[in-house]
């Protein structure tokens, strides 16, 4: 999405762009996929903050209607029988608070390491581990806490002794959200009007010299004035693509800075039935954590019938459970451990799916992580130095753009979006010396 916005804004005021990208097709993380009968996106659904979020004016402005998903409407299952969760949040009461305190007490220690000047290294497991191993706590309270781990390891897209505690809120999860329907592969089939774009172009190589730069795959190099690169972070951490004269030492200690891939990932399960065996009227089924260390694994689902028409439930996996599917098991293996926490909320006896995709985005090469996320004693300051150009003899020749570039909403499609715009822009304004005419930009 950053590099397409990036190469739009740009072809449109008259620069000339070529998309040099390695997969097959364009979109990266989000991809709509139909091999289950429906359109289901595989990568980014959501569009956060839908009621403050360019998405929502661009899907407006091409005719994409959204379905605006229910924050309140969330019901535990076990053995068949629903509960409210705001039921059992009332029951579980007494441990969240305490989980609650622990995390306040963890950032306020967080807070005080920094204003004496130093780099806290605070996870949220740090808080909550001692919590969820007390076993003072109730079963429930503890099965509560866990859930509320498993969703900000979700959301906030790594193992919770990888999250820094003063970002730890899952705040995606509680706006207003909304998908758009039919897919998000539409904006992107708006996006890409008129690009010149080489696909299956994997780039090794950026060699940026006092003239020019040249970006080479293995077929071929492509020569430029200027390059934006919106490769995912984690090509950028582990050095798979690679610089000449190498990035700045402290550019790239920013990009290690970040937290991106390693074991943080989010996992999607997409199951199609000959049939729904769930209740129509529910958007979020949910199941505890049999324990706080089995965590992570398909106790969340949402029912995507409402809005595909098909018999299809969203199944997600999160935190180190997440990278073991990943990594280590076969789909089927995958598929069955996805089916096995539904018996346990709706019975043996439901049906057995016709078809399923589960998403790869650790493995990815092209991804290599679901996206960026904050990690222990990093800052702020590491996105920021990320996103800075870096200057050649002539000017700025490399720019950086990408959802992890974003200081609030990182990890977001809109995010990626903001960033392109924003590089298209100090291009524009770099080499034509004025700020650029208002041209495409249907989100605004
Ligand atoms: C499972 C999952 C669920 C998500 N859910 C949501 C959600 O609900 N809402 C939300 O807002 N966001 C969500 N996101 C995050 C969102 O999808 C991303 O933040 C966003 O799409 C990233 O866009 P980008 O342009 O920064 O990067 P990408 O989309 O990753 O684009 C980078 C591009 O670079 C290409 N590339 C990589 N390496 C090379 C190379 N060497 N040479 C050439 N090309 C290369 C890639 O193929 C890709 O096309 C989710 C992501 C995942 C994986």
């Amino acid at each position: 999405m950053a590099g397409l916005v990036t190469a739009r804004l740009l072809h449109d005021s008259g620069f000339q762009v070529t998309v040099i990208e390695a997969r097959d097709r364009v979109g990266g993380r989000v991809w709509t996929d139909e091999s289950l009968g429906a359109p289901c996106d595989i990568g980014g659904s959501w569009i956060h903050g839908a009621d403050h979020n360019p998405l929502t004016d661009w899907c407006k402005a091409v005719g994409i209607r959204l379905f605006y998903t229910p924050d309140d409407d969330r019901y535990i299952y076990e053995n068949g029988q629903a509960q409210e969760r705001s039921k059992l949040e009332q029951a579980a009461w007494h441990g969240l608070t305490v989980a609650q305190q622990a995390i306040e007490e963890a950032i306020a220690r967080a807070q005080a390491a920094k204003a004496e000047g130093q780099r806290p290294y605070i996870s949220l497991a740090d808080a909550l581990q001692p919590v969820l191993a007390d076993a003072s706590l109730s079963t429930l309270d503890r099965r509560m806490i866990a859930a509320m781990v498993a969703v900000a390891e979700g959301v906030q897209g790594a193992p919770a002794d990888l999250l820094d505690i003063e970002e730890w809120f899952p705040k995606e999860a509680h706006g207003v959200n909304a998908v758009p329907i039919g897919g998000y592969k539409q904006l992107l089939d708006d996006a890409v009007t008129g690009l010149d774009i080489r696909l299956r172009q994997p780039v090794q190589k950026i060699v940026y010299t006092q003239k020019e730069v040249q970006i080479i795959t293995p077929q071929t190099t492509f020569t430029a004035d200027l390059a934006v690169i919106t490769v995912p972070l984690g090509l950028l951490k582990t050095g798979q693509l690679q610089f000449e004269p190498p990035l700045p030492i402290a550019k790239q200690a920013a990009i290690d800075g970040i937290g991106f891939g390693g074991a943080g990932v989010l996992g999607k399960l997409f199951l199609r039935f000959p049939y729904r065996f769930w209740p129509a009227d529910h958007a979020w089924l949910l199941a505890l954590p049999p324990s706080p260390e089995e965590r992570g694994g398909f106790s969340s689902w949402f029912n995507l019938e409402t809005i595909t028409g098909a018999p299809i439930l969203m199944g997600f996996t999160n935190g180190y459970t997440a990278a073991n599917f990943d990594r280590h098991a076969t789909d089927a293996e995958v598929c069955a451990a996805g089916l096995q926490v539904l018996r346990q909320m709706f019975g043996n006896d439901i049906p057995a799916p016709e078809n399923f995709i589960f998403a790869r985005w650790l493995s990815d090469p092209w991804a290599l992580g679901s996206y960026s996320y904050p990690a222990v004693g990093g800052s702020l300051d590491d996105r920021r130095l990320y996103a800075e150009p870096v200057t050649g003899a002539h000017g700025a020749q490399l720019y950086f753009a990408g959802e992890a570039t974003d200081l609030t909403d990182y990890g977001t499609v809109h995010a990626a979006l903001r960033s392109g715009e924003a590089t298209a822009l100090r291009i524009y304004q770099t080499y034509c010396g004025t700020p650029r005419s208002q041209g495409y930009a249907p989100w605004r």
